[in-house]
This record gives structure tokens, C-alpha cells and sequence, in this order.
């Protein structure tokens, strides 16, 4: 028989992984959709950007900071999601695996219970699914370098998969298309895209910004008779240089 009284707590505690995420640093947790190649072809999106997907990305955004009040700037392209928790934050004992996991599932939920609103036409053919990883950045320059580079990530991406479906809807195939733009250089690309008449500069600012996610700032809230400046809870989403100095001019109290 097994003896279940030699089973103490601490020692079955014993084992559990933890993984404390270093205090005082922003946490960004950064979630992408499993597969969404797949995902995409099975659902029909339009090709290179499907404006209702990103929106439907954008709208579990915004369900994301209304829900977790430690999050305060996420910025999203593609099928990925970066969230941003405040430096200080204590949300889940700032256990990585816990964050994620609750950020994840929210967010996942959230896009199945969105989709009808997105496509009202398409019946979702079965249930998507997201990674998601935790990362510190000691400082806010690090942290700003990190969006940066998810920006320009989104342009590069962007720029290629604009060339590369003017390529295939021009009647390439796909691998003809990818050895045309193998080793190609911004000017290059620009150059094709002027052959079809395409000027990427003029194309819709969600396809080459991304999506910023934030609360609006400066909202007036009462309290015991004094009048403080604090931040509300109306989350807004633009589509702007996040690079340059004067987005965060503009908006001081985001990474405050
Ligand atoms: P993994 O599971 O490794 O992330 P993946 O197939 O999701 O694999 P990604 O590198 O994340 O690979 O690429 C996402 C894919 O989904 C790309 O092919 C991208 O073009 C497509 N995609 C995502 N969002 C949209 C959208 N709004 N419109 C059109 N295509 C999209
Ligand atoms: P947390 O977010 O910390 O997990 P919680 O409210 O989910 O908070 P748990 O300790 O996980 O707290 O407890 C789950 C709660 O859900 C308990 O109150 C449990 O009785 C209830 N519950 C879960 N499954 C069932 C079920 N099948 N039938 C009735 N009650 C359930
Ligand atoms: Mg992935
Ligand atoms: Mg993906
Ligand atoms: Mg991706
Ligand atoms: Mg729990």
C-alpha cells in the first residue's frame, strides 16, 4: 500500500520551477500565433495584409489592458503581440510562467470570442493558438530598443511581403517570386513595386506603423476633493513611429 503521510507539502513544493522575473526591470511579454501560416490559407486572409485580422488582433489588444491594469503600451503586426508591464509591477509575484500563460490565454480566448465581429462571413474553422515568452529590460532605453526593433521588423517584413505578392498576383509562382527577391536591397524592392505601380509609402499606415496600444493620459479623476492627473482606463490604438523620440514626448506618462 502506499503510504501517503510520508507526502508532506514542503516536500512536494520541493520541486516546483520557479521563475521569478528580475525586480525593477519592464517585463514585456510577447505573444505569436502558432502556425498562422496555416492559419491564414485556411481562413482566407488577404494577401500581404488582411485589415480585419489585424483589427481582430488589435481589438484582444485592447481587451488585454483594460483586463491587466500593469500593462501599459503593447505594440502588435502580424500575428504578434509585445505587452508591456510596468517596471514595478507585482502582478502574478512576477512568476514568468504565470504572466504569460494568463496573458496568453486571455488573449486567445478573447480572438475566438471577437472573431464574428471581424468576419462576420467566415465561420472560424478551428481554434487558434499563441505562444508566448517573458523578457526583462533593465532600462527604458533597452526597452525602447527593443520596440524599435519590432518596428522596424514590422517594415521589413512589410516591404518584402508587398513585393512578394505583387510578384505572385502578377502570375510568378511563389519560389519564382522568392528568388527575384533573394538578396534584394530596399531600393530594389522599391523599384519592383514601382513597376506595378505600387508606392509602399502611400500604402495603408496599419500595414507599415503596426498597431500601439496605450491608455489615454491627462483624464481628470476626483479624488477626496483634490483633482490629480491620472491615467484613465480608455485604451487607444494608433498606428505611429514608435522609433522617434516624439511619440514618447507626446505621451510622457506611458513609460513614466
Ligand atoms: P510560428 O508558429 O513559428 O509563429 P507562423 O506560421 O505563425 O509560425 P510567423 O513568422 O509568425 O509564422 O508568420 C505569421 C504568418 O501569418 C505570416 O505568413 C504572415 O504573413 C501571416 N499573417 C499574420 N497576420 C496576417 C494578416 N493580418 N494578413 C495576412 N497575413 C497575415
Ligand atoms: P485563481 O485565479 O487564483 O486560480 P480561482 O477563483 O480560480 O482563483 P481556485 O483556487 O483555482 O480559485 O478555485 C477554483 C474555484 O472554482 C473553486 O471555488 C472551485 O470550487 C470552483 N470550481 C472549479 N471547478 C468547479 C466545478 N467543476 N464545479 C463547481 N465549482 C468548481
Ligand atoms: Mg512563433
Ligand atoms: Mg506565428
Ligand atoms: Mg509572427
Ligand atoms: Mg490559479
Amino acid at each position: 500500500a502506499v503510504d501517503l503521510g510520508k507526502i508532506s507539502p514542503d516536500y512536494i513544493r520541493s520541486f516546483l520551477f520557479e521563475s521569478k522575473l528580475m525586480p525593477s526591470t519592464w517585463i514585456v511579454i510577447r505573444i505569436d500565433g502558432c502556425h498562422f501560416h496555416r492559419f491564414c490559407e485556411v481562413h482566407e486572409f488577404e494577401k500581404p495584409n488582411d485589415e480585419r485580422a489585424l483589427n481582430l488582433m488589435n481589438s484582444c489588444a485592447v481587451a488585454v489592458l483594460q483586463e491587466f491594469q500593469d500593462v501599459i503600451f503593447s505594440y502588435g503586426v502580424s500575428d504578434e503581440y509585445s505587452f508591456v508591464l510596468k517596471k514595478d509591477s507585482k502582478f502574478c509575484q512576477r512568476q514568468a510562467s504565470n504572466i504569460v500563460s494568463v496573458i496568453v490565454s486571455f488573449f486567445s480566448s478573447t480572438y475566438v470570442m471577437n472573431w464574428k465581429s471581424f468576419f462576420q462571413q467566415k465561420e472560424l474553422k478551428y481554434p487558434p493558438s499563441f505562444d508566448g515568452r517573458a523578457i526583462c529590460y533593465p532600462s527604458t532605453e533597452i526597452l525602447r530598443d527593443y520596440l524599435s526593433w519590432r518596428q522596424v521588423d514590422c517594415h521589413i517584413n512589410n516591404q518584402y511581403n508587398t513585393c512578394f505578392w505583387a510578384l505572385v498576383k502578377s502570375g510568378k509562382s511563389k519560389s519564382e517570386a522568392q528568388h527575384i527577391l533573394k538578396g534584394t536591397q530596399t531600393r530594389e524592392k522599391n523599384e519592383i513595386l514601382a513597376q506595378f505601380g505600387i508606392d509602399y509609402n502611400s500604402s495603408s499606415v496599419i500595414f507599415r506603423q503596426g498597431s500601439s496600444v496605450f491608455r489615454e493620459e491627462g483624464i481628470l479623476i476626483q479624488e477626496d476633493g483634490e483633482s490629480t492627473e491620472k491615467l484613465g482606463n480608455k485604451v487607444t490604438v494608433e498606428h505611429c513611429n514608435i522609433i522617434e523620440q516624439s511619440f514618447w514626448k507626446a505621451h510622457p506618462t506611458i513609460l513614466a
